[in-house]
């Protein structure tokens, strides 16, 4: 979902933008009008996370599992090593893309319990002279949530944020990189968000795309080619969005909020089951089952009847995930739990 204010002012600026004579979709990358667009939504994304003065912003575009190439490209050695913590089908993506290019482990996983939890991990089950390590922050298919940034001493962490960025406020200081698909929770399909910090720039191995690599995207501003330029613009509004209301404390807040009510209902009934370990669950994507393949089935489709749509879960997990991201009004989970109290007793388990 985009908030409707978002879609609205993109609306009213859609054929004529602040008088320029013609649309943002149409206006070219060099032009004035539209650099100034890009520097607006650097500048409120840095305002909005809070993003460190040695770190670079970029917009990219590829998707985060285009990052899942470009992580090792630029940051992994010639002889050198990189650790990835697997939770889940994204991580597990992200490493056997690593893989391609060098001495990459696999440094802790919870593919045994079925990634319903974060696997847990110390500084002293990575390798010292690892170049990084690698987490999926929040596991969108599975709806687990790292709990808190894990330590990992001088190696730098790189996350993929695909489906938690912006959602609360993260010290980005703590990691090496954070990169993310804007389409869950930012901006349309097209744009991915790319946050390095500056001495990690300049490494990539000699092979790398120039397409992929970070360095000359940051020394050109994101504009060594044509940017997703429309995307980009979605995304400024969105973070003017989240300004406009506090920043990401209040977004935080309001996300709990609605995280709370359906996980509290999901705890005090014995119709569905969530399967993630307490600890680890997840704030935007919140998973559970029947117990029944039919009756999720049917959940997914009567659900669809009654206006609340995409609830099946991933296929490769069946069952339910209800994503409420950002956008999602508290409204809409009240009636996701209105709808799931109604199924229940009106489909009696045999
Ligand atoms: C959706 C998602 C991806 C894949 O993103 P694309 O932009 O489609 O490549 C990767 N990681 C996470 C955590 C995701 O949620």
């Amino acid at each position: 979902m985009l908030p409707v204010p978002v879609l609205e002012e993109a609306a009213r600026d859609m054929l004529n933008y602040k008088g320029s004579g013609m649309s943002v979709m149409e206006m070219s990358h060099r032009s004035k009008v539209y650099e100034e667009i890009i520097a607006d939504a650097e500048a409120s994304l840095r305002k909005l996370m809070n993003i460190p003065e040695n770190y670079k912003v970029l917009f990219l575009q590829g998707g985060a599992s285009t990052q899942f190439a470009a992580v090792p490209l630029n940051l992994l050695s010639v002889d050198g090593k990189a650790d990835y913590i697997v939770s889940g089908q994204f991580s597990k993506k992200a490493y056997e893309e690593a893989k391609k290019y060098g001495d990459v482990q696999i440094a802790a996983s919870s593919a045994l319990d079925n990634f319903s939890r974060i696997p847990a991990f110390s500084v002293s089950d990575l390798r010292p002279d690892a170049d990084y390590v690698h987490i999926c922050y929040n596991n969108t298919i599975f709806g687990t949530k790292f709990p808190e940034i894990p330590d990992t001493g001088s190696i730098p962490l790189v996350a993929d944020m695909s489906s938690c960025i912006i959602s609360e406020p993260v010290d980005v200081s703590r990691f090496g990189v954070i990169y993310a698909g804007a389409q869950k929770n930012m901006a349309p399909a097209g744009l991915t968000i790319v946050i390095v910090r500056e001495d990690l720039l300049g490494k990539a191995r000699p092979e790398t795309p120039t397409m992929l690599n970070w360095q000359i995207m940051a020394d050109n501003d994101s504009m060594y080619n044509t940017p997703p330029c429309y995307c980009i613009y979605m995304a400024k509004l969105v973070y003017e969005w989240i300004l406009g209301m506090g920043g990401l404390e209040e977004m935080k807040r309001r996300n709990e909020r609605k995280a709370s009510l359906l996980y509290d209902y999901l705890d005090n009934q014995s119709y569905y089951t969530a399967p993630v370990e307490p600890t680890s669950r997840s704030m935007m994507n919140v998973t559970f089952v029947t117990g029944d393949k039919e009756l999720d089935a049917k959940f997914a489709s009567d659900a669809a009847k009654a206006g609340l749509v995409n609830l099946k879960g991933h296929r490769s997990v069946g069952g339910m995930r209800a994503s409420i991201y950002n956008a999602m009004p508290y409204e809409g989970v009240e009636a996701l739990v209105a709808f799931m109290k109604k199924f229940a007793e009106e489909n009696p388990k045999g």
